[in-house]
């Protein structure tokens, strides 16, 4: 988003979700600020023009704003002259440095920084604030606390696997997460097949180990997005049949393990597991790469409230029973942990917990849990 404001431009864009949104909100707009829409963005982008009207420079204007942001940002933000990236104190949402030439680039995955052909330079750190200015990069960290919470579900779903997030190739961790979850329960079976995507590198990690041969179960089709932040119910099952199609030349009469990322309200895996029925799957044997979740995520991750949560209502077994499968596996907890051994941080898994790095407004609970702004 950009916005005009009294001492010139800025252009603000934000990845994650605020938890005092409506606290911040209120406050300004008792002091007069009249907002165009409901996104944290603009919030964040007020507060930074409000700080710069007192600061010596923009820098030091967001340097004021961020600790009065509560939450997950990983944040760019550009003035005509200088270019500043920062990272909540959290680090919740990845934020990385890359150079080409001259140039200084920001992206979330490093895998953005390949595609235009620039060198990954290094993480920003969490709290981190990094400028830059005439092709000079320059750190300030008086936010900095110590603190490492990079959202776990990035190596299971989020991420491209082509990407290294905090020195973890999201690949690897998506193939430990089969072969995990292969050791956690080992299964008779003639195929084992990934939906995709990011369910495909699991896959294989699960055939490596198990020694059962991988192959495609599904052909995707390319124009649909993410059924997963489908906004309602009706959409997200119709997006699933427009989506996928099962491969029935591969799977028919096979017994078949099928690698997913996570089970969120159990729509999606019931009408895959239809479709491999459909196309001749003698067994269908479900393996998720995540835990069950049991709480909502407040930063950026469209998790919902518990009511909607089928493991929130229901034993996996009963979940395997609602969706058609011959069995259901969760990475275990303990297995959480340890898909990502070379990553250099710490993590937040407060949607498998419900245990949070930071409290979250009582206001903030109560509301409905949307996609991140
Ligand atoms: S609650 Fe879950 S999805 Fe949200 S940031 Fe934490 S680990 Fe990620």
């Amino acid at each position: 988003m950009s916005v005009k404001y009294v001492k010139g431009s800025l252009a603000v864009v934000h990845n994650g979700n605020l938890v005092n949104t409506e606290e911040l909100r209120t406050q300004f707009e008792y002091q007069g600020a009249i907002f165009q829409t409901t996104s944290d963005t603009e919030i964040i982008a007020y507060a930074i023009a409000r700080e710069r009207l007192s600061a010596p420079s923009v820098e030091e204007a967001v340097k004021r704003a961020l600790p009065r942001l509560k939450g997950a940002f990983s944040l760019i933000v550009m003035s005509p002259r200088k270019l500043i990236a920062a990272r909540d104190p959290w680090g919740f949402r990845p934020l990385c440095i890359g150079r080409r030439g001259d140039a200084i680039l920001f992206a979330s995955e490093s895998c953005a920084l390949d595609a235009v052909g620039a060198e990954y330079l290094r993480e920003v750190e969490p709290g981190e604030i990094v400028v830059v200015e005439d092709g000079k990069l320059r750190s300030i960290r008086d936010n900095c606390q110590g603190m490492s919470h990079l959202c776990i579900f990035e190596y299971i779903y989020f991420a491209r696997p082509d990407s290294v997030i905090c020195g973890q190739s999201v690949h690897e961790a998506r193939i430990n997460a089969g072969r995990l979850l292969w050791e956690q329960r080992p299964t008779e079976a003639d195929l084992v097949i990934g939906v995709p995507d990011s369910g495909l590198d699991a896959a294989l990690g699960y055939a490596r180990a198990s020694g059962i041969p991988f192959g495609e179960g599904f052909v995707k089709n390319r124009y649909v997005g993410r059924t997963f932040i489908t906004p309602n119910q009706e959409d997200r099952e119709a997006a699933v049949r427009i989506k996928l199609g099962a491969l029935r030349d591969s799977v028919a009469g096979k017994r078949v393990v099928m690698v997913d990322d996570s089970i969120v309200r159990g729509t999606t895996c019931k009408a895959i597991i239809s479709l491999l029925r459909k196309a001749g799957a003698t067994e269908v044997h479900m393996r998720i790469t995540a835990p069950e979740f049991i709480a909502p995520c407040y930063f950026g991750t469209d998790i919902p409230n518990k009511e909607k949560l089928i493991s929130c209502r229901h034993t996996p077994e009963e979940i395997a029973r609602i969706s058609g499968a011959d069995s259901l596996e969760f990475l275990s907890m303990e297995n959480l942990y340890k898909l990502a051994p070379d990553a250099k941080c710490g993590f937040c898994d407060g949607c498998f917990t419900e245990r949070y790095p930071l409290e979250i407004p009582r206001s903030h609970l109560d509301a409905p849990v949307t996609t991140c702004g």
